[in-house]
């Protein structure tokens, strides 16, 4: 099995990225990640202002992947993450949704063990989940902390084992890269960080040809979910809503207002989080209503 270590990384996604590794169609590989202070923090009396920023986000790639061309989609299927014996999570004066309310810097340092993570002697079954994942945008150049239509800083929990993700390809051999693993992260990440761990993920990738699609997807076992981001929490609703629609109106083949109604049914609008340079939210269409293998053959 191949191995791409942590020490190759990105800090911005780019329309044009020298890749460090190729891997084919199917091919079950191993991507090491840094955590998204890039092991920086490691104590709790550590200060926040002590480290460099310009090492956050680190994310491990480029990977080319052999066959993959604009136009294409990109499936990305999450065998496992595994997470050492303890990550960090802080929360850091202005950040997060109550930023105003924070007087001064915290730093915690929490143990992992047996699929639990222990805070404060309260033991939470941990659910490990990719931060930063994405590929080569269409044009231009977006840092790591920022999610959008490449993906990118979407921390969303349900980027975790079993799942599978679905991007555009933009550029050829897609470019992957990967980062900022959590152990554990809620819904909205509001004091502004999940468990921070570095993390080994092994992922299996494929093709598929000629679909295109606006937004990464993520399925899981029961879910089909789109993933979109905005400079406001309104804009972002209105992204996944728009796509969730014309989804189920093409993918059931019914009207637009019928997909509209449907959807107000039956399709969540979840919060992914609230605190990265845009925001991002999932619509999560349930696979008895529509299948993501139909949604895919209906694009
Ligand atoms: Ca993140
Ligand atoms: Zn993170």
């Amino acid at each position: 099995m191949k191995v791409i270590d942590g020490s190759k990384v990105i800090h911005s996604f780019k329309s044009d990225m020298e890749p460090v590794e190729k891997v084919n169609p199917k091919e079950i590989f191993k991507v090491c990640t840094n955590d998204c202070f890039h092991g920086q923090l490691i104590r709790e009396d550590q200060t926040f202002g002590e480290l460099d920023y310009s090492l956050f986000n680190p994310a491990t790639g480029p990977i080319y992947i052999e066959g993959a061309e604009a136009g294409d989609l990109l499936k990305v299927k999450i065998l496992d993450i595994q997470v050492p014996s303890k990550g960090v999570s802080v929360t850091v004066p202005k950040e997060g949704v109550l930023g105003n309310k924070v007087t001064k810097a915290l730093t915690k340092i929490i143990e992992i063990k047996d699929g639990s993570c222990n805070y404060n002697g309260i033991q939470i079954p941990i659910r490990p989940m990719i931060g930063v994942i994405g590929v080569a945008p269409k044009e231009g150049e977006y840092d790591t902390a920022t999610p959008w239509k490449h993906g990118g800083n979407m921390d969303t929990a349900d980027i975790g084992i079993g799942s599978t993700l679905y991007f555009p390809v933009n550029q050829k051999g897609a470019l992957l890269a990967l980062g900022d693993c959590h152990a554990l992260m809620a819904d909205g990440e509001i004091a502004c960080s999940g468990l921070e761990i570095a993390a080994e993920v092994i992922l299996q990738v494929d093709v598929i040809k000629g679909k295109e699609i606006a937004w990464p997807l993520v399925e899981t076992d029961d879910y089909t979910m789109v993933i979109a981001s905005g400079d406001t929490l309104d804009e972002a609703v209105y992204a996944a809503s728009d796509e969730a629609v014309k989804y189920l109106a093409k993918g059931l083949n019914m009207s637009w207002e019928e997909a509209y109604i449907l959807a107000s049914l039956a399709v969540d609008i979840r919060i992914s989080q609230l605190v990265d340079p845009k925001l991002t939210v999932r619509a999560v269409i349930p696979k008895r209503i529509l299948e993501t293998q139909k949604i895919i053959r209906s694009l």
